[in-house]
Formats: C-alpha cells, sequence, structure tokens
C-alpha cells in the first residue's frame, strides 16, 4: 500500500481496537477499486471523543467506523443522524458531509444483508434476540423493520429488554417486541407457534478466548430453534451454533454481518454500489483472517505430520503434532498411556488436549491422530480452530509408507491389507463429515500436497 499527497484517510475510533478485522476489509476494497485511501484504527479515550470527531473533520478525514464504547455517545458530535441509527440508539459509521459528520448505524444493515445472503426469512416469523446491549438493538430494530411477528428480547438484566421492547414498538407503532429475563426461557415453549424461532445470539457469550460456552446450555432450548444466527464470529464455529446444530436447527456466525456492516459504511463514504462479487472477495479474505489454523486429520500413513511439517515450514507458521504433544505433556509415549490406563484415558486426553490447544491455537498447523477427529465432539472442536484437511489415501499406499514401522499394532499379525481396508472404509465417511476440505495424496509428493493445502486455504 503507497500513500502519495492525495492519500484520504479512513479510520475507526474506539477502545480498543488493537484486534478489529475492519482494516482487512476496507484496505483490500481500496485495493480492489484502486482508490486512494486508507483504513487506520485509533484509540480514542471517552474522554478525548469530542476532540477525536472535531480533529477528524479538521484533518479532512472522509469516514470513521465508531466501536465500542462510544456508538451512542458520539452522536452529540454529529451534525446529522440518520433515522435507524436514531432509532437503535447507536451509530456505528461517520460520513462526512458540509459542516460535520453523519452518523448511520450499518451493524443494522449488514445484519439485515447478512439475514439476506443466507435466505432467512423475517417477515411473519417468531424471533428470539438473546442480550440487550448495542448489536441487540440493531437485531431487534431489522426485525421489526422486516416484519417480524413476535420478537423476545431475553437479558440477564431485563430492564435492558424492556426498553428496547418498548422503544422498538413505538417507532414501528405496532406491539410485536416483549421483554423476558434470560432465566424464564423455559416459558418460550408454551409460547411458541409451532414452527420454531429464528434465534439472534447478540450476547459476549462465547466470545474468544471464552469460547466454549453459550449464553443458555440446556439442550431443551435450541429444540424449539428452527434457525440461529450467532452475532460471533470469533470462534469462527461457536458454542451456540454447535447447540442449534446438534438440535437440527440451522445456524450461521456473525462474519458476513462484519463484513456487510463495513460494505455499507464504504459504499457511503465513496458513494458506490459494491457487487456481491467484491464482496466475496472480500469475505474469503476476512474467513482467513478468523479462521487461522490448519487441521490435517486422516488414517495413519495418510502423511499428515509430514505434510504438516512441509506446510509449516512454507507458511511460516508453527507446527503441532497432537500425539507428540501428548506425550510430552504426559511424559511418556501414546503407547504407555494405552498400555497403562487405556483406550478411553487416553481419547480423554485427547479431547481435553484440543479444548485447550483450541483456546491459544492462532495461526498453527496441526496434525492429529488417526482415531481424534472420529469422535463428534472432537470434530467440533477441530472445526471451531480452523480449517480441517482430511488427507486421503490408500491401503497399499498406507502399508507402502509403512513398511518397516514395527510399532503399530494394526500392521503387526496375518492379512494385514484386509483389515486396513475394513478400517479405513469404516472411517473414511465419518473423516469427510469432520473436514471442510478433502485432498487426495496418493502418488503425490509431499511438496505438491502442502502446495494444494495452500491453494485451498491460505
Ligand atoms: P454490549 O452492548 O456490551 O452488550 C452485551 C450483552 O451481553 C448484554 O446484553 C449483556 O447482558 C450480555 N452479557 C454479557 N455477559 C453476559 C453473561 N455472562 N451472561 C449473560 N449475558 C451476558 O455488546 P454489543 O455491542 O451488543 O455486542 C454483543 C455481541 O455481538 C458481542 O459478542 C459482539 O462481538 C457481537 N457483535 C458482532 C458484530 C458483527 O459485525 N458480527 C457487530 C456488533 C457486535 P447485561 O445487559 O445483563 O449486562
Amino acid at each position: 500500500m503507497k500513500t502519495d499527497g492525495e492519500t484520504r484517510l479512513l479510520g475507526l475510533i474506539g477502545k480498543p481496537v488493537r484486534h478489529t478485522l475492519s482494516p482487512v476489509i476496507h484496505n483490500e476494497l481500496s485495493g480492489l477499486y484502486g482508490y486512494n485511501e486508507v483504513y487506520v484504527p485509533f484509540e480514542t479515550d471517552k474522554e478525548r471523543l469530542g476532540d477525536a470527531v472535531r480533529g477528524a473533520y479538521a484533518l479532512g478525514i472522509l469516514g470513521l467506523n465508531v466501536t465500542v464504547p462510544h456508538k451512542n455517545d458520539v452522536m452529540e458530535y454529529l451534525i446529522e443522524v440518520d433515522e435507524g441509527a436514531r432509532a437503535i440508539g447507536a451509530v456505528n459509521t461517520l460520513v462526512m458531509t458540509d459542516g460535520g459528520y453523519k452518523g448511520y448505524n450499518t451493524d443494522m444493515m449488514g445484519l439485515l444483508r447478512e439475514i439476506d445472503s443466507y435466505g432467512i426469512e423475517i417477515s411473519g416469523k417468531w424471533v428470539i434476540i438473546l442480550g440487550a446491549g448495542g448489536a441487540a438493538r440493531a437485531a431487534a430494530y431489522m426485525c421489526m423493520e422486516k416484519g417480524a411477528e413476535r420478537i423476545y428480547i431475553l437479558n440477564r438484566t431485563i430492564q435492558k429488554a424492556q426498553r428496547i421492547a418498548d422503544d422498538m414498538n413505538e417507532h414501528f407503532q405496532r406491539s410485536a417486541a416483549r421483554a423476558m429475563s434470560l432465566s424464564d426461557y423455559p416459558q418460550l415453549e408454551a409460547d411458541s407457534n409451532g414452527d420454531g424461532f429464528v434465534v439472534f445470539q447478540a450476547t459476549q457469550v462465547g466470545l474468544a478466548p471464552d469460547g466454549d460456552a453459550a449464553v443458555i446450555e440446556d439442550a431443551d432450548f435450541y429444540r424449539l430453534v428452527s434457525v440461529g444466527v450467532d452475532l460471533i464470529y470469533n470462534p469462527y464455529e461457536t458454542r451456540f451454533m454447535r447447540l442449534c446444530k446438534a438440535a437440527g436447527a440451522d445456524c450461521y456466525n456473525g462474519l458476513r454481518m462484519l463484513l456487510y456492516q463495513g460494505v455499507t459504511a464504504y459504499e457511503l463514504w465513496n458513494g458506490i454500489k459494491i457487487s456481491d462479487a467484491v464482496a466475496d472477495m472480500v469475505y474469503r479474505k476476512l474467513e482467513k483472517a478468523v479462521r487461522r489454523n490448519v487441521i490435517l486429520i486422516g488414517f495413519m500413513g495418510s502423511g499428515k505430520t509430514t505434510v504438516g511439517r512441509n506446510l509449516a515450514e512454507l507458511t511460516g507458521e508453527d507446527f503441532i503434532d497432537v500425539d507428540e504433544y501428548i506425550e510430552e505433556q504426559q511424559g511418556c509415549t501414546v503407547q504407555e498411556i494405552f498400555d497403562r490406563y487405556g483406550e478411553d484415558a487416553f481419547r480423554k486426553l485427547e479431547t481435553e488436549t484440543i479444548s485447550r490447544l483450541s483456546e491459544t491455537c492462532s495461526s498453527v498447523i496441526l496434525s492429529t491422530g488417526g482415531g481424534l477427529p472420529l469422535r463428534r465432539e472432537n470434530a467440533d472442536i477441530l472445526r471451531s480452530m480452523g480449517y480441517v484437511v482430511y488427507l486421503k489415501t490408500t491401503p497399499d499406499e498406507v502399508l507402502k509408507r509403512l513398511a518397516g514401522d514395527t510399532t503399530r499394532p494394526l500392521l503387526k499379525g496375518y492379512d494385514v491389507k484386509s483389515r486396513v481396508s475394513e478400517l479405513m472404509v469404516k472411517r473414511a465417511g465419518r473423516y469427510e463429515t469432520a473436514a471442510e476440505y478433502s485432498v487426495d495424496t496418493v502418488g503425490r509428493d509431499v511438496c505438491d500436497i502442502a502446495k494444494s493445502i495452500i491453494k485451498l486455504v491460505f
């Protein structure tokens, strides 16, 4: 990215802003359109918010995003606030106009474009919103505008939910929104119209690094869900989404909401309309920024460790072999753990290990033991960590690669080939289900396989 005397500035004000993904969206769009614009985050204290907005205008900054904790307070420094943003009570985008900035709420527009892109119907539906913060307000406004028949807003602090319900009912002049205490969710079953609810998860519960939590854990609640949308996108697959999926509901994360709130802001700043094709290109970039790990799974001898090491070398990322990691942590070999404590104890250790790694790993290549992804619980954790890639092979190739290996019980005794084939057939479907991508490894060298994976996920 080069700057010169004509470069225009875009930016973000909030605190903290260090981990924002917004520069990925806006700098990518400027690159794609060839606009001489640069997007920069500015950490801004509450006490200096007015100075920051006035200073930005004085410097000719073309547009700003606003994030927590300033989305509400910033309104007093604006020359005008869009009607939707005023009704929501929060502004996340400032657009330069004559005499000052005009404020918009593109979070609401982002969520609207996300549900449209997934074909989620809201008109005439019964909706639940979990949470009553700024994001929940945007979701409530969007659902009212799209004609939801009934909207339950559930929050730990019921007064906040009540305020949103009252504001929305008054603004739209119909009484579709109702407030409930979060702990009263069991009452919803009696209230259900039998069609299932569209549920928006708009609390902070489940956000990385505390990714293994959901605001409601009770599986009975999830039987009421027809579609679940978690506004959180990090981790990529949240616990709320996993609970929805286990109950048979469709589910989505909030990454497209993030994309479209940024795309809408960029459209406002530059007076353009961004096509779906361009938005999809930016989405791929965002996805890669969020889903940072690559996890290799497959049968023994499929090359997980060798390919993993090569991939780490080519990409400069760290490599962890989960079996080796367990051996290091336990101070003995996997075989010794099996012999001393049995297979169940080892499987439990595997699950605990990847749960722990899922909290700490980013930009890491992992290879797993052949049995690890066969447990559904483990497959869920792996997918929440990043891209899961299944390395496919054949019995002949396995036997060729592992010739001379005397450490594996399966390769000992009679009729090894049919036993290997039988086990591979049994596992193949489960590997396919656990993985997002499958890569054929037969007859290919390690570097070639690693390069195919790079093409898929980097
Ligand atoms: P916020 O205004 O601070 O609201 C936080 C909400 O979470 C409140 O309803 C709060 O309940 C609830 N909450 C926090 N801890 C809780 C706990 N332990 N148990 C139950 N409820 C709890 O935050 P926000 O701006 O609305 O953001 C909410 C979520 O949406 C965040 O995870 C954020 O990352 C996500 N978001 C995503 C996008 C996107 O583009 N995808 C955009 C905006 C926000 P109380 O009122 O009782 O404290």
